[in-house]
């Protein structure tokens, strides 16, 4: 029971945390939910600029998250990054932008950063996978400490970053230290790349993250269950138990037994639609047995 009880204190778990209103906002909204674990916009996600916060802003949202008990925080990047569009103009504010976000990380000493690497359209595979690798080491390269982490997509319009091949072609492309990777279940049920929760499936493809790319690079999972059945490729996220993955499923898969250190955070719509909430919290909570 003791042990138990270990796992439940320790497991590190929360949500997407809306900032508006600023970033000590976004701490007292997780202090109302109880979590050790967000994830918020640093700046606006449908905006191309970006401001860094200001000194003393950093500070305070670092010494409230302490006091709260949140020690792991996590930068979502706007959706209108697209670092492999196969239209340059695009691609080279997406580095900017992307870049911009990663020095907001930086700067209220969030873990990182984590971003969908975009669509590549009509290009190449080959060639947007060079190009993906090369920006995001331009990007690392450029910043003394900042960290990217890359999430898994639903697939759905030449989406990159959808297998785990990809994935791992890409992080070995990288080969940075301060560079790691997001699963998003939700997505990994829609692209076919987890098709089924059962243990001995989510077993394998813990084993073939592990033998790629190496579970040190495993950063963080977004946990949400699915709207959409395996393989539809759609990106659809649904309450935890409402979905196709069901709870039974999210469990087998957060209670792997080499993955249990990798923080969670939900990303689904709420009961009440209005984002991650107590009641989507608390299920997972039972689940964290
Ligand atoms: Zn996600």
């Amino acid at each position: 029971m003791e042990t138990k009880n270990k796992i439940k204190q320790e497991r590190r778990m929360g949500c997407h945390v809306s900032a508006s209103g600023g970033l000590l906002s976004a701490v007292s909204r997780a202090q109302e939910l109880g979590v050790n674990t967000i994830q918020l916009f640093g700046a606006s996600p449908v905006q191309w600029r970006a401001a860094l916060p200001n000194a003393e802003e950093a500070v305070l949202f670092q010494k409230k998250c302490a006091q709260a008990g949140i020690t792991h925080v996590f930068l979502h990047a706007p959706y209108l990054i697209n670092i492999t569009s196969p239209k340059e103009a695009l691609r080279n504010s997406s580095k900017q932008l992307l870049s911009r976000h990663t020095e907001i990380a930086e700067a209220i000493g969030a873990q990182g950063v984590i971003f969908h690497v975009g669509s590549r359209g009509d290009m190449d595979k080959k060639e947007s996978i060079h190009i993906v690798i090369k920006t995001i080491q331009d990007i690392l390269d450029a910043i003394p400490h900042g960290i990217l982490i890359m999430e898994n997509t639903a697939g759905a319009g030449n989406l990159v970053g959808d297998t785990l091949e990809e994935l791992s072609e890409i992080y070995t492309g990288v080969h940075n230290k301060r560079f790691g990777i997001c699963i998003d279940t939700a997505h990994a049920f829609a692209s076919g790349m987890i098709s089924s929760y059962e243990k001995k499936d989510i077993d394998k493809f813990v084993s073939l993250f592990e033998s790629t790319i190496g579970l040190d690079a495993w950063w963080a999972i977004h946990l949400n269950d699915s709207k959409v059945s395996a393989g539809s490729k759609k990106d659809r996220h649904e309450n935890i138990g409402e979905g196709h993955i069901g709870k039974e499923g999210l469990q087998n898969f957060i209670m792997h037994k080499k993955i249990q250190h990798i923080p969670l955070i939900l990303e689904v719509p709420g009961f009440d639609g209005k984002g991650p909430d107590k009641k989507n919290l608390d299920i997972i909570k039972l689940l964290v047995i």
